[in-house]
């Protein structure tokens, strides 16, 4: 049992049981025992390997869409460049990298990052040195002034609930203990759930997941650009509205019971885009898959390609098909970008 596991059950045989949210929150992000507080979980060694890891395109790709929305916008300064949830900077990295040769992007930015983990603040840190960053623990203290924003495969890491409906309407799904083991549970019927399009239409026996922390997160960044212009790239797994279950765990890149080993695998749920989009005075939304395509990543891994022969052109061919094609991420990961009204389109959508 691991030493998370213990604390809550503890926490349940004293309070009675919990909300898959609180579950997900201590898992996640619980200050001594928490996945993302104690490690840096990606690569090879890792337990999941994302897009800005598996190619160097994906990033270029990105910081290009940005450079271009910015010039589209009239080049505003200072405007703030920001990343949410960053990993080991790998993102923010090829994006500064892509854009050097834009005229005034990089004078003009003031580079900003929201991260909840220490340890990947320091990761972070030591990944962009040559740059000056700022890091900020959410969106709340983002500067009022333009915003260029990229997300990539951060919703999907904050706390979600689960509601199912039943004869008696909706109860909550909630993990308890049963022989002092976690286990999964429903609440009594519910007096009122969460007003989200998420629910509506929901047939009887229908699962539905809310994620209050993205619809604040998004709000607060959608906020900022209806005031004072920019693009947020929002990418991540999952689809236009609620699709059941989709609370998993990873560990060791392979699937995992989520109660089985709290604080040492990585929980997500797949980011429900309809009720995210809504929040924003103008949005486009597709496939990865074809959004990396109209920014060109077929040219750029052709270009790439010349200077690569053997397993490094294996292995860079692999990654390209990886990002792109319907079977990998190219369809599961969607692009949802958000802009303010009257806006040019944002690069890479049709
Ligand atoms: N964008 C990166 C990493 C994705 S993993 C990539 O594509 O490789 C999720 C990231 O979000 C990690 O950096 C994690 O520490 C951070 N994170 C998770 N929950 C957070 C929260 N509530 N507030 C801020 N950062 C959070």
């Amino acid at each position: 049992m691991t030493p998370l596991a213990q604390l809550l059950i503890e926490r349940i045989r004293e309070d009675g049981p919990i909300s898959v949210a609180d579950y997900m929150a201590e898992c996640l992000l619980h200050p001594v025992h928490g996945y993302y507080t104690t490690r840096d979980p990606f690569g090879a060694a890792g337990d999941f390997t994302t897009a800005p890891e598996i190619s160097q395109m994906f990033g270029e790709l990105i910081g290009l869409a940005l450079a271009q929305a910015w010039l589209d916008r009239g080049s505003p300064a200072p405007f703030t460049l920001a990343e949410l949830g960053p990993g080991r900077g790998t993102l923010m990295a090829d994006i500064l990298r892509a854009t050097k040769g834009v005229p005034g992007f990089h004078a003009a930015a003031q580079v900003v990052l929201v991260e909840a983990s220490p340890v990947l603040r320091r990761v972070q840190a030591a990944t962009l040195a040559p740059y000056t960053t700022g890091w900020l623990d959410g969106v709340e203290d983002l500067p009022e002034q333009p915003l260029f924003l990229v997300a990539n495969e951060f919703l999907d890491a904050l706390p979600i609930r689960q509601f199912q409906r039943g004869p008696e309407g909706w109860r909550e799904r909630l993990i308890g203990l049963r022989a002092d083991q976690l286990t999964f549970g429903l609440s009594a019927p519910l007096p009122q759930i969460p007003e989200t399009l998420a629910f509506r239409n929901a047939p009887e026996g229908a699962l539905v997941e809310d994620c209050l922390p993205a619809r604040q997160t998004v709000a607060g960044v959608a906020t900022r650009i209806a005031r004072h212009g920019g693009l947020a790239l929002i990418i991540d797994y999952g689809g236009w509205q609620s699709q059941g279950d989709t609370f998993q765990a990873l560990r060791n890149h392979a699937p995992d019971d989520p109660l089985a080993h709290p604080g040492e695998a990585d929980l997500t749920a797949h980011v429900d885009f309809e009720p995210l989009a809504a929040l924003a005075p103008a949005f486009a939304y597709d496939r990865q898959g074809e959004f990396l395509t109209r920014l060109g990543i077929d040219a750029r891994a052709e270009r790439l390609a010349r200077n690569l022969t053997g397993a490094a052109l294996e292995n860079h061919r692999a990654a390209h098909r990886r990002l792109t094609h319907p079977e990998e991420m190219g369809s599961l990961f969607k692009v949802l970008a958000l802009t303010s009204a009257g806006a040019p389109p944002p690069p890479g959508f049709a």
